[in-house]
């Protein structure tokens, strides 16, 4: 038998969550972000649940080929646009189209031989100094690329950094509305903390554009846990990472467990080894002390690691679970047999990281299956 250790990627809930960015603003057209292999899911594990979108936004022209791959004739954006010369020409056979973000790509259109012209995303800096133009040299990219005839239609674009925090979103959308005034074509503004925070009923009109980047909500986590749970939001998980118990140990008080003994028994109890380590993509900095393990599920039933998370296992208290034996099902996050959800925000906050960081850190050797 194999180690136990697997990934369940829900279709069901990926057309949940895409409905739920949709309801946000019915009028927009939604790009499934699916960078980073669906963050961490699998591009071909989440094309049946996702290809009711209206296009498909990535980083990787070799993401873009899978995508095609599959037989999606639709949109495929690439949110970076591109890194060299020779990738325009991937651009134009795949019929791919790309944001443009800096002078260095508008030199490579001008001199790229093409057929048919592209469809390009001009990216505003709006505050958030990552990529794009500054509000004071938008409109002279827009002049240059327009006059290129390479390029077909100019969409509009910007990146809040602060959507999903006190900051929000205003100040970057009054330099965006600015910069783009009496400008022709397209916007796209919104990506997941965006999309859930500032476009309810109330705030729709200001934020609204033709095209949302909604990417971790599709996934079912929480752009801005812990204020929001994604259950709070309406979403549902949709990696579930599954083991199961493969060693039990009976612990007197005063017993270690694991590298470095962090965590000694205060009490006799029973301890379940998992079949999950930091080399599946678990946080090792996941705490595991007397006072506050990180929750995880044995048999859908909530408890806690104890000791250091090590390579290939974990320890965890069965205190709470006193029938789970050898063999018993352990979820690490996601939902378990019995239907029990374990956040995948609430197991990252604990290791001091994020949902995101979790689901994209899900290790290759980890074998996912769609569920
Ligand atoms: C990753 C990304 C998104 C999606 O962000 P989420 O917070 O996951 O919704 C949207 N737009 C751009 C440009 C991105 O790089």
């Amino acid at each position: 038998m194999s180690r136990p250790i697997q990934a369940l990627i829900h279709t069901e809930a990926l057309r949940h969550n895409l409905a739920r960015a949709r309801q946000s603003s019915p009028d927009a057209r939604v790009w499934a972000v699916v960078k980073a292999n669906a963050y961490g899911h699998g591009i071909e594990r989440v094309y049946d649940g996702l290809r009711g979108a209206d296009g498909f936004a990535l980083l990787d022209l070799s993401e873009a080929e899978r995508v095609r791959a599959l037989g999606w004739r639709g949109p495929i954006l690439l949110l970076e646009g591109v890194f060299e010369q020779r990738d325009l020409e991937l651009c134009s056979r795949l019929d791919l189209w790309h944001v443009v973000h800096c002078s260095e790509q508008i030199d490579m259109l001008a001199v790229h031989k093409t057929h048919a012209p592209h469809r390009v995303f001009l990216k505003l800096n709006s505050g958030m100094n990552r990529l794009g133009f500054k509000p004071d040299a938008f409109r002279a990219a827009w002049t240059r690329l327009n006059a290129l005839p390479q390029v077909d239609e100019i969409s509009l674009m910007t990146h809040f950094s602060d959507a999903d925090g006190p900051i929000g979103v205003a100040r970057q959308l009054a330099a965006f509305n600015t910069a783009t005034q009496d400008l022709p074509g397209e916007r796209s503004l919104s990506n997941s903390a965006a999309i859930l925070r500032h476009m309810g009923p109330q705030a729709a009109a200001q934020l609204r554009s033709d095209w949302i980047r909604p990417g971790v909500v599709l996934y079912g986590a929480s752009p801005d846990y812990p204020e929001h749970s994604a259950a709070d939001w309406g979403l549902l998980p949709v990696m579930t990472l599954r083991s199961r118990i493969v060693g039990i140990q009976q612990l007197q008080a005063g017993d270690s467990v694991g590298y470095g003994s962090t965590f000694i028994a205060p009490q006799p109890m029973r301890i379940g080894v998992v079949a999950c380590g930091y080399a599946d993509g678990y946080l090792r900095a996941s705490p595991g002390t007397v006072a506050q393990g990180t929750p995880v599920l044995v048999d859908g039933v909530r408890t806690r690691t104890v000791g250091r998370v090590s390579m290939d296992l974990l320890t965890v208290d069965l205190t709470p679970a006193p029938t789970a034996g050898m063999g018993a099902e352990v979820t690490l996050w996601g939902q378990a047999g019995n239907g029990a959800v374990l956040s995948i925000d609430e197991v990252a906050r604990a290791g001091g990281s994020i949902g995101y960081e979790l689901m994209c850190a899900l290790a290759a050797r980890v074998p996912a299956t769609q569920a």
